[in-house]
């Protein structure tokens, strides 16, 4: 007898998942098992429809996307919705892309449910700042380029941004996550800051997906030619010597710098 067997009696749980970055097949094994287990699926917008695929059919999906711009579903009435699904014994699983403690409001929720007492199990998925670049072959990490990686959001809750200033000091690789809307101000501040105009860089549009495409540049150049191939959100953003590693990226930056 489980628990699914007999939806609103015993105490429901909530699983906070990352469903990766989009390639459907960088689920983790943990995440497949949830999946199979949930009453309800609330999904983000972000996240391949493919990962439905694991899904029990009397399930019930949720749309709660709340991409910038769009219409949305606001944060408090997630959280409640979940508390109340959890609280009559549903099993609930929260979907969000990639990793859900990585700029995805997963500690927010967390937060949430732990303060009503609700049982909730976080599972991790691969984030879109490690994956995409690897899918163009940028390590970022990798030792002879880079003492480490940091990442960031191009858009804060606030408004006012990391101060790249002292980001571009630290001689890691750069990894902004919702960079696209504000790049031009963000290279700027980058050159401003004394990084090379012909520091790597690269920005990879719905990475690991069918979908994805990418632009290699400098980052002199990144922001032009960006804006030039028509990238859009979702999109990762490397800035540092690693962006060079991209397959077939010598070309493509040699080309920026006699561009620049
Ligand atoms: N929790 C997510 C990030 C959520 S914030 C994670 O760990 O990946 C949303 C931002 O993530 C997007 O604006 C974009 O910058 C980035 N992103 C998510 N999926 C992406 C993908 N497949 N390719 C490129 N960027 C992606």
């Amino acid at each position: 007898m489980t628990r699914t067997d007999h939806v609103g009696n015993g105490a429901g749980k909530v699983y906070l998942l990352g469903a990766g970055p989009g390639d459907p097949e960088l689920l983790t094994l943990k995440a497949v098992r949830a999946l199979a287990r949930a009453d309800v699926v609330l999904i983000d917008d972000l996240v391949n429809r493919a990962v439905l695929e694991h899904v029990r059919p009397q399930a019930r999906i949720v749309e709660v996307g709340k991409r910038g711009g769009c219409k949305s579903t606001p944060q408090a009435f997630i959280q409640k919705l979940m508390l109340r699904l959890a609280r009559s014994g549903r099993v609930v699983a929260r979907v969000k892309g990639g990793d859900p403690f990585v700029f995805g409001r997963g500690g927010e929720e967390l937060e949430a449910l732990r303060a009503a007492g609700v049982d909730c199990e976080v599972i991790n998925g691969i984030t879109a700042g490690i994956a995409a670049p690897a899918a163009l072959g940028i390590p970022v990490t990798h030792r002879d380029y880079a003492v480490g990686v940091t990442f960031v959001t191009g858009h804060t809750k606030s408004g006012g941004g990391p101060n790249w200033q002292a980001l571009a000091a630290t001689g890691t690789t750069l990894v902004i996550y919702m960079g696209i809307a504000n790049l031009a101000g963000i290279c700027g501040d980058l050159l401003a800051a004394g990084m090379r105009a012909d520091m790597p860089a690269a920005a990879i549009q719905s990475g690991t997906c069918e979908e994805q495409r990418e632009v290699v540049a400098t980052l002199g150049l990144l922001h032009r030619m960006v804006v030039a191939a028509g990238l859009s959100s979702p999109a990762i953003v490397v800035i540092g010597e690693v962006a060079r590693l991209a397959h077939g990226a010598k070309g493509e930056i040699d080309a920026s710098l006699r561009a620049a």
